[in-house]
């Protein structure tokens, strides 16, 4: 047997974490070998899914095993992970109160649904709303290798929102380039396997959006607008934001169209309804979906209990939604990050 080839039989008999095998077997090691010279030893570790503790134990493993064995001096561990090809997508609005925020929880919620590794990251820092829509206010994300560790919730969605990071009620009064700061920091968070993260963005086209966009270049924007004309003309100004950075428009959601009367059920148009989707034919942008406006959607985002994790009907028009998404991600070979 060469130096290599015990060093290779010495390393399976490590376990990997994650699968339990050997740390040849299981793909984790690769292209053991031993200078015959020096009698250091090099390897390439994998590290893929691994928690920075484990990370660490196998390391530690590897050389307790390896060090001493038929003279090795000294083990060299390269580290390679697999980057995920994971892509933001943006969920804007030209103005506040249109249900933005809402829809992106629960487009990520319904994501998940569909089986979808997905991350919510809550961009909107001057008036962040996620933590008390998705059950997690008063949580306080933990750090590790520099990076924020993403909240878990109880939807199968790790999230990460300025709340999180400040006291609450403290004011977020901040400019431009600590808002950009405090922005990456949430997006370049360990976000493990996530394929998808959800950035729910604040509404206007401030600074905020701009740094978002230069930074980290999302695979596209969701567009949340009423019915009425006013909130439309401001959805067309957030288009026009993303089209000018060349981020594609997946499409405009309408939010609160058709008032269904929880006493009698007969459905009214407060607002109107069909704007959104006649401006998206106009603007030449897909319209994505129609989600009525029901009490029954404000007590349930207020109670931390997203409607799109119901059983029931309420939930249709945001996995309707996250289907429709779904649908244009496979179509079109988007930037990751
Ligand atoms: P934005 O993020 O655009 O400011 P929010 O998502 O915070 O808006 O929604 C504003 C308010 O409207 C919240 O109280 C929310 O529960 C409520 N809301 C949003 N969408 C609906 C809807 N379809 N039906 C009923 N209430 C809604």
């Amino acid at each position: 047997m060469t130096d290599s080839d015990a060093f290779a039989a010495a390393l399976d008999t490590i376990a990997d974490p994650l699968s339990g095998k050997g740390l040849i077997e299981s793909g984790r090691c690769a292209a053991p070998r031993v200078n015959a010279v020096d009698k250091v030893a090099s390897v390439i570790l994998d590290v893929t899914g691994l928690s920075g503790d484990d990370r660490a134990k196998v390391e530690r493993a590897i050389r307790g095993k390896l060090i001493g064995l038929n003279g090795i001096r000294d083990v060299r561990i390269a580290m390679t992970a697999e980057k995920t090809a994971r892509k933001l997508i943006a969920v804007g609005s030209g103005k506040g109160g249109v249900g933005k925020s809402t829809v992106a929880a629960n487009l990520a919620v319904a994501l998940k649904r569909l089986g979808v590794k997905v991350g919510l990251v809550d961009a909107d820092i001057y008036g962040p709303s996620q933590a008390r829509l998705m059950a997690s206010e008063g949580k306080r994300p933990e750090a590790e290798n520099q990076k924020l560790l993403p909240i878990a919730t109880d939807f199968g969605v790790p999230m990460l929102s300025m709340a999180h990071l400040v006291k609450p009620g403290q004011a977020i009064a901040w400019r431009g380039p600590m808002a950009g700061n405090a922005l990456g920091q949430l997006i370049d968070a360990d976000w493990g396997e996530a394929e998808i993260i959800i950035v729910d963005l604040p509404p206007g086209t401030g600074d905020v959006q701009l740094s978002l966009i230069a930074k980290h270049k999302p695979a596209g924007a969701i567009i949340v607008s009423t019915p009425q004309d006013l909130a439309l003309i401001d959805a067309t100004r957030a288009i026009d934001l993303f089209n000018q950075a060349t981020v594609p428009i997946i499409g405009i959601v309408e939010n609160m169209a058709g008032y269904a009367c929880p006493h009698c059920g007969e459905v009214s148009d407060p607002f109107g309804a069909g704007g959104a989707e006649t401006a998206a034919q106009s603007l030449g942008v897909p319209f994505l979906g129609r989600i009525p406006l029901e009490i029954a959607i404000r007590k349930a985002s207020d109670a931390g209990q997203p409607p799109a994790a119901s059983g029931e009907a309420i939930a249709q028009p945001f996995l309707d939604i996250a289907g429709a998404l779904m649908g244009w991600l496979n179509a079109k070979a988007v930037p990751t990050f």
